[in-house]
């Protein structure tokens, strides 16, 4: 209980935090309380956003670690828009009343979260995202494979798509091409470990007349080009570059930069296990948005967000866009949101953008497991999904 009290006591302060005082003074509050799950009903959602947009004046919370929030608002049937990532995948609108001075409660089984776009993955040897976009949060998912990636428009049907570590076939540069356009047209992408060679080449590509051969994953036969001459790809050496260098073994004490994460865990700091030697440890790193590191072993940034949308791309479905909401009389409390294009007029009006507050990478990797060959922990497990919702 007294756990539950503290957390109430930290969404409140969020509440306040967020909803500066010029837009609260003009209206009569109440508050709406609930918690919000996955499709299946089975998973709490934490750092879900939960918004009521009243002609431009924002009420915003978090959820908890456990999905709970406590949201304060006007008085009177709104949209309440609970919704992960930009909002483009996952998002949940429902209709509230809210009553002067009153908690109204939300039951559960109106806040689940919706998958409102498609999802697509790639198989691996060694990672399965799929069994936890599918099995364990109970949405869908498409399996592609490497010959998709020559059909662009195909894959622009889906809004994120998922590359698990180790797959055998051939990538080429119609296929990096084609990657790098669907990323710049708005596209999100998760790669795992080995799978960095989708965004930047390894010993799979090869100029010439060795395009197309199918190697093996042996080291003999899928050389570790050093940073220097690493081959095909279409992030540059310069921006990334990883060793297949890391040890197997836990590395402990991982600091969480990104404070959704630390929200997620409520913790600045967790174990990851690295089941298998080998792994893709960054050499290099420039201009992604660190999320996790290790400062303790060698190894450096663990997982990484990295930008290569056009921000042109915002308006999402014709009917949702993402907007830097800069708060009329507190300006410096702005927040990156996403709307209905209906709403989006009213924030324009208060000067207002389209797109985020900050750059927020649509391109996420890991150089650690998503499938549990060894022991994939329960932080690890909530860090995957809300990787896969982050999107
Ligand atoms: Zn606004």
């Amino acid at each position: 209980m007294k756990r539950v009290s503290q957390s109430l006591v930290v969404l409140l302060i969020a509440v306040l935090f967020v909803g500066c005082t010029s837009e609260q003074n003009q209206y009569k509050m109440g508050y709406i309380k609930g918690k919000v799950f996955n499709s299946n009903g089975n998973r709490s959602i934490g750092s879900a956003k939960v918004q009521i947009d009243v002609n431009g004046d924002v009420f915003l919370t978090t959820t908890d670690h456990e999905g709970n929030f406590l949201l304060q608002a006007p008085v009177g049937t709104h949209d309440l828009v609970i919704y992960t990532g930009k909002g483009n995948i996952f998002r949940t609108v429902i209709s509230v009343n809210i009553e002067e001075g009153k908690t109204t409660d939300i039951p559960p089984s109106a806040t689940k979260l919706n998958q409102v776009a498609n999802l697509a993955y790639i198989p691996g040897s060694f990672d399965k995202i799929e069994t936890i976009i599918i099995d364990s949060l109970g949405y869908s998912a498409t399996q592609l494979s490497i010959a998709d990636l020559d059909n662009l428009s195909y894959l622009q049907t889906f809004d994120a798509i998922f590359l698990n570590c180790g797959h055998y076939s051939p990538l080429d540069s119609a296929k990096y091409a084609n990657l790098a356009a669907y990323a710049y047209s708005g596209g999100s992408l998760y790669a795992s470990d080995w799978a960095v060679a989708y965004l930047t080449g390894d010993g799979y590509y090869r100029p010439g007349n060795n395009v197309g051969t199918v190697r093996s994953h042996t080291a003999a036969d899928n050389p570790d080009k050093s940073c220097n001459d690493e081959l095909g790809g279409f992030i540059s050496p310069n921006d990334l570059c990883t060793e297949k260098i890391g040890s197997v073994g836990l590395v402990s004490g991982v600091s969480i930069v990104d404070p959704n994460i630390q929200n997620l865990l409520n913790s600045n700091q967790l174990d990851i296990d690295y089941d298998l030697g080998g792994w893709e440890v960054i050499q290099t790193i420039n201009n992604w948005q660190i999320l996790l590191q290790d400062n303790t072993h060698g190894y450096g940034p663990l997982a990484a967000r990295y930008l290569y949308y056009n921000p042109a791309n915002y308006i999402q479905n014709g009917n949702w866009v993402t907007i830097c909401h800069i708060p009329p009389g507190n300006p410096s409390n702005q927040h990156t949101i996403t709307v209905s294009i209906n709403a989006l007029q009213a924030h324009l009006n208060h000067g207002d953008f389209i797109g985020p507050c900050q750059q927020d990478g649509n391109i996420l990797f890991t150089t650690f497991h998503n499938h549990h060959q060894g022991n994939l922990s329960r932080d690890v497990y909530s860090i995957l999904e809300y990787f896969i919702l982050s999107l």
